[in-house]
């Protein structure tokens, strides 16, 4: 069995990120969603053990301790990781695996894992983003300014990425997110001994 891909994807909020990866994930039955598991509170609207696995500080610390996780970080003062074992047991069994995760741990990631894809998706523009941090209507002012600052450091590290995905329109954006994974899977690099096979009447 060829093993998946492992596909890292960040973005500043405000980015789309969440709605795109949903889309992706609706269309595409071989991608598998890491949920990951936190130490932040649980917002209206999200599910334990589908959003993120909800732990203590103290349970996410027995997670470190363990070994359980394959990354972390303190993000905004919460704990964020990657629970590793049903990222390993999904790339075994062939399916594309995406982590949601932050720049830094990205880059935690590109360390243990050299021939992971990495995909940033970016706003087409400051003042849009600007706009739709202030659709949201849920934050004030003075929040939404530190987003949009957060926001620009942030950009500043997609030029470590393999891939950008533009998020001007979401139907556009989703289609070229299926066509990163799609173009990566048949990429040489990962098909390494497949011409040798074919010519050698194996199959
Ligand atoms: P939020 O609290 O808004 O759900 O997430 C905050 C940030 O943490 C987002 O950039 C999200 O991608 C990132 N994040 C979520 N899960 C993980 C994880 O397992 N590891 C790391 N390093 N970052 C994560």
């Amino acid at each position: 069995m060829k093993k998946g891909i492992l596909i890292v994807v960040s973005a500043p909020a405000g980015c789309g990120k969440d709605t795109i990866l949903e889309q992706a994930l609706a269309k595409n039955d071989n991608l598998f969603y890491s949920v990951s598991a936190t130490s932040r509170a649980m917002r209206p609207g999200e599910t334990d053990g589908v959003s993120y696995h909800f732990k203590t500080r103290e349970q996410f610390e027995d997670m470190i301790n363990n070994g359980e996780l394959l990354e972390y970080t303190e993000y905004c003062g919460n704990y964020y990781g990657t629970p590793k074992k049903a990222v390993t047991d999904m790339l075994e069994a062939g399916k594309d695996v995406i982590l949601k995760i932050e720049i830094e741990g990205a880059a935690n990631v590109k360390r243990i894992f050299p021939d992971c894809t990495m995909i940033f998706i970016l706003p087409p523009s400051i003042k849009e983003l600007d706009r739709r941090l202030h659709k949201r209507g849920t934050e004030t002012e003075e929040v939404i300014a530190l987003r949009l600052q957060q926001a620009k450091k942030e950009l500043a590290f997609a030029e470590n990425y393999d891939y950008l995905v533009v998020n001007e329109d979401l139907t556009v954006a989703v289609e070229d997110f299926l066509a990163v994974v799609m173009g990566e899977k048949c990429s040489k690099k990962r098909s390494v001994g497949l011409i040798e096979e074919i010519l050698s009447d194996e199959r």
